[in-house]
């Protein structure tokens, strides 16, 4: 632990009470009927961020009406992609005014490292100045080879109700990966933060409000999964579910969501594996191992917590990353030093060192860290940088979310073993190869099964790029022209233009 870079507590000013979140109903927030709250204590600092009131049932169901009523009667599905995409932009601008506000909430609340959640936030606001130039591009096809008198167009309509549910690890982000999108798209939201990062989808609520988004468009409902979740994934009177979070809680979504047959995207899981030829730049390597695995604490459904490493060259890229594993800052969030902050829970804290304790106990070494870590000046949940070897491809570890910062290293002989051991999993999220050998590279990206591929660099996104999911990781995709489909229903309309008639009695229209 000693040789561990670890930052120290700073003395930054923290909010003088809870924020206090409640629902946004048909444009009006609200308390829950029955008086209940939640609190959630910072991971880091142990002190109540926020008192959000508690919805059930009630709330829920008010919502989603509100949700309907919007679509059904109100402006929004029918507005020009102009009038959206004017009023998205204005949301960007309120976001981009308010990013040191929302990043001191999101770091509180979740335990990330102020610098991150400030990018966070402002790389969300690019989301939406994307989606907001998708807006005016919605259009489908037309057929006029269908013989002189037919004409047929198909319109792209937006699918309606849909419902939002989004994780702890990047709740800013995450939120505006969906909700730009079907706005865009002409959909109305009832939306479900996670119960532990609640406090910036209420500030976005605020922000909405504030650039005119007319009422019931956007509704928000906080909560828990039970009941508020469950009944946003099944209830009949919504078209589609959004989701991203775990696998387990994405497949309950998806059985509930099949009672009326809703189209359903997810977002979930990954066990993402990097592969490290003998030509590969093994700084270059090494360093975005290092990023992959530790940022946002390796609670990052991208994390690259997998490395297959070409066994002539197991042994140097070991030693480099745990070089570089030493220098990383970890500890108080709120130190703009830190890249690496708490861990989200006690109870997180604890599943990540059993992960590590049973690989160790299984036969695999440990090259670094491991530890469960009290910072000195904080009351808070903190795990050190963790390099663990000698891991076999049947061990959890190599095969589960850890989602912490934990590294496990296998090893290979040849590129078909290595390619065996990428897809023998039941994810599909993210791969990476890295390699000086630009046909190693493409072989190894035709033949991962992974939503994204990353050659010679890591999980850089962009609006622009498609993301999602192979297997297990989800289904459907986000960002780019897909992101925006996602919320779009597909209607062709078959016309007959010209002066025949249809025949089908053979009938002598002259009388
Ligand atoms: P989680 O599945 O526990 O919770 C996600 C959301 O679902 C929360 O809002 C929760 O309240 C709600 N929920 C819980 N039970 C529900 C139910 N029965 N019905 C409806 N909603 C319910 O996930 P988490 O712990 O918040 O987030 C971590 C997980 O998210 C990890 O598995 C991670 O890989 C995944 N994730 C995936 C992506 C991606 O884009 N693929 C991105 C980020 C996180």
């Amino acid at each position: 632990m000693n040789d561990m870079t670890m930052t120290a507590a700073v003395a930054h000013p923290l909010p003088k009470a809870p924020f206090e979140g409640r629902h946004l109903i048909d444009g009006i927030w609200q308390g829950s009927a029955d008086g209940a709250t939640f609190d959630r204590i910072s991971p880091s600092h142990g002190v109540v961020v926020s008192r959000s009131a508690r919805g059930g049932t009630a709330e829920t169901e008010a919502a989603i009406a509100a949700t309907r009523r919007a679509f059904d009667d109100g402006k929004w599905s029918r507005a020009t992609g102009k009038e959206r995409s004017t009023l998205l932009l204005k949301v960007a601008d309120l976001i981009e005014a308010n990013v040191e506000r929302m990043a001191l909430l999101e770091t509180l609340e979740s335990g990330k490292p102020i610098s991150q959640a400030r990018g966070e936030v402002a790389g969300a606001a690019d989301l939406w100045r994307y989606a907001a130039a998708l807006a005016r591009t919605l259009h489908g096809d037309s057929h006029n080879s269908l013989g002189e008198d037919m004409l047929a167009v198909v319109l792209k309509e937006p699918i309606g109700v849909v419902s939002i549910i989004t994780p702890w690890n990047f709740p800013f982000w995450i939120l505006s990966q969906k909700l730009p999108f079907a706005l865009a798209a002409g959909c109305t939201c009832v939306i479900k933060p996670s119960e532990m990062t609640p406090s910036t989808t209420v500030m976005l609520g605020e922000l909405l409000i504030e650039a005119g988004l007319p009422a019931g468009v956007v509704n928000i409902v906080l909560g828990f999964g039970q009941p508020v979740g469950a009944l946003m994934a099944e209830h009949p009177h919504v078209d589609m579910v959004s989701f991203t979070g775990s696998t387990a809680v994405g497949k309950a979504i998806s059985a509930a969501a099949s009672k009326t047959l809703k189209k359903v995207a997810l977002e979930l899981g990954g066990k993402n594996p990097q592969v490290i030829f003998p030509d590969a730049d093994l700084d270059a390597a090494a360093d975005a191992i290092t990023f992959g695995v530790y940022f946002n604490a390796g609670e990052c459904c991208n994390s690259g917590s997998r490395i297959i490493v070409h066994e002539d060259i197991a042994e140097a890229l070991v030693e480099k990353v745990v070089a570089l594993s030493r220098k990383v800052a970890f500890g108080d969030p709120l130190n703009p030093e830190t890249q690496v902050g708490a861990i989200i829970s006690p109870a997180h804290q604890q599943k990540i060192g059993a992960y590590v304790r049973d690989a160790v106990a299984s036969g695999a070494k440990l090259a670094l860290g491991g530890e469960a870590v009290h910072h000195p000046g904080l009351p808070g949940d903190f795990f050190s940088p963790t390099v663990v070897t000698n891991i076999s491809p049947d061990m959890p570890i190599a095969r589960e979310e850890v989602f912490g910062p934990v590294l496990a290293v296998l090893t290979f002989k040849t590129l078909e073993e290595a390619i065996s051991l990428v897809n023998d999993a039941s994810y599909g999220l993210s791969a990476g190869v890295w390699s000086e050998n630009v046909h190693t590279c493409l072989a190894f990206a035709r033949r991962a099964e992974a939503g994204t591929v990353w050659t010679n660099t890591w999980m850089d996104g962009f609006p622009e790029v498609a993301f999602g999911g192979f297997k297990q990781s989800g289904q459907g995709r986000e960002n780019g022209r897909y992101g925006l489909d996602e919320f779009l229903e597909i209607k062709s309309v078959v016309m007959r233009i010209g002066k025949t008639r249809p025949n089908w009695v053979a009938t002598d229209f002259r009388n």
